[in-house]
């Protein structure tokens, strides 16, 4: 169970000696319920009191590497249920599964799309992360294609076999890449579980229900395996979901430490969209890992769409630099467009000029990353404000005439920024959409 402030304060020297930092011991106890500080930081732990807050220290769902270097993937770590409470840590991985009865061309070509499933959204690269390849045959076939697909993709690799002697020699080729062996169930357990010490990868345990995993996980902890991740098998959406958000309450709410791993969801259906849409579903509550056949653009793209939108901090919009931006080939005569530094409203104006193919200057104004209406709202994106950037970013060495174009949302503050600034104020259209026939018609 989780150590409240005063359960932890119990177990300090209690002599406010003020070394780690902090005026008192209960202070300190303090952030160390929060989980905000590393227990080190007291040089006056017994072995004991040491002990037992290293255990109530330990994140509640444990961080598990798949992969090296620039394609690692880390899953887990997550602290609560709702994004908004805090922020969700760690996005789901995204991969595909690639079965061993493929022919090798079609393998070839498949990792050839996949390799190439990337998108830039609101100034962010967005990218899948796992290839999975599956046994259907011989143990031989199975090693062929791990290596052929070791060769021609630097995603992460899930090992989908319960032969554990072309497992072993799929491992020996691909420890390097520190692969995902899927998985250990009550059958295979002692044979899987010792790979995964042999070859120090993470493994997948797999039972069908939560007391299943929970005895599985009880039993690779005593193996001394640490990196695991659940599976409870392909069910029913209702059925999955309900499974995944119960492990998530229990091993962040009862601190059930046995249920303190990401979760690893594949998804089999043949019709394309509802493999898209189920998987939007795991993504949202609470899978760590996806696993699709699909590899079509739109799906990898929505569903990377979720995931970002999911995954950033609610307290910190994306935001973009506050600065002015030239968007083609632009002079002194080409048009100033302002808008707010909130990433999805600049790339949308972005693209709207873009399609104008009208060269332009964007001044995009810091609202602390606020909307337009937000930050009109929130008295961020007012007249002062725009007339200070005007002046911080000498917009007026940039152009030679004095005319700024702002957001139709704000038509209100016109007068009030033309007075401000001394700039002549023309009131563009509400939508971004709009900017194009806006910018084609100026005068
Ligand atoms: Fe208390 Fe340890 Fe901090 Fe000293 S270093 S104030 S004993 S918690």
């Amino acid at each position: 169970m989780a150590l409240s402030g005063l359960d932890i304060y119990k177990l300090l020297a209690k002599t406010n000696c003020k070394e780690c930092g902090f005026a008192t011991c209960l202070a300190f106890a303090m952030q160390i319920a929060k989980k905000a500080l590393s227990i080190d930081k007291c040089p006056y732990l017994g072995a004991e009191a040491k002990a037992a807050l290293e255990t109530a220290s330990l994140p509640p769902i444990r961080p598990v590497v798949i992969g090296m270097e620039n394609n690692k993937l880390e899953v887990g770590n997550e602290t609560v249920m709702f994004r908004h409470e805090e922020k969700f840590r760690n996005p789901c991985g995204l991969g595909f599964i690639i079965d061993d009865n493929l022919g090798d061309s079609q393998i070839k070509q498949s990792l050839e799309k996949i390799n190439v499933l990337k998108f830039e959204r609101v100034g962010q690269l967005l990218n899948v992360n796992l290839v999975a390849v599956k046994q259907n045959g011989d143990g031989k076939r199975f090693v062929e294609v791990v290596r052929q697909v070791a060769e021609n993709t630097k995603l992460g690799l899930v090992l989908m076999s319960e032969d554990s002697a072309a497992l072993k020699e799929a491992l020996a080729i691909s420890r390097e890449r520190r692969p995902l062996i899927y998985g250990a169930d009550s059958e295979n357990l002692t044979n899987l579980a010792q790979l995964a010490k042999e070859f120090q990868v993470p493994l997948v345990a797999r039972a069908k229900d939560l007391d299943g995993l929970s005895v599985l996980t009880q039993e690779l902890s005593k193996q001394g395996l640490a990196d695991l991740v659940l599976d409870t098998g392909t069910k029913k959406i209702k059925d999955k979901l309900w499974d995944l958000t119960q492990i998530r309450r229990l091993a962040l709410k009862k601190s059930i430490r046995s249920l303190g791993y990401p979760c690893l969801v594949i998804v089999e259906t043949e019709d394309s969209y509802a493999e898209a849409l189920e998987a939007g579903t795991y993504i949202l509550k609470y899978a760590s890992i996806v696993l699709v056949r699909g590899f079509q653009n739109w799906q990898a793209l929505s569903l990377l769409t979720l995931r970002q939108n999911i995954y950033t901090d609610p307290q910190k919009p994306l935001q973009i630099e506050p600065k002015v931006y030239k968007i083609g080939a632009v002079d002194e005569k080409s048009p100033l467009l302002v808008t707010t530094n909130f990433s999805l409203t600049y790339y949308t104006v972005l693209g709207e000029v873009e399609a104008s193919k009208v060269p332009s200057y964007i001044m995009s104004v810091d609202t602390e990353g606020m909307s337009v209406l937000t930050a009109w709202a929130a008295e961020k994106f007012t007249p002062e404000k725009i007339s200070d950037s005007l002046d911080k970013f000498a917009v007026k060495d940039l152009v030679a005439h004095k005319r700024l174009i702002i957001p139709g949302y704000v038509a209100v503050m016109s007068g009030d920024l033309e007075e401000q600034s001394g700039w002549q104020v023309r009131v563009g259209p509400k939508e971004a959409a709009g900017i194009p026939s806006f910018l084609k018609n100026l005068q």
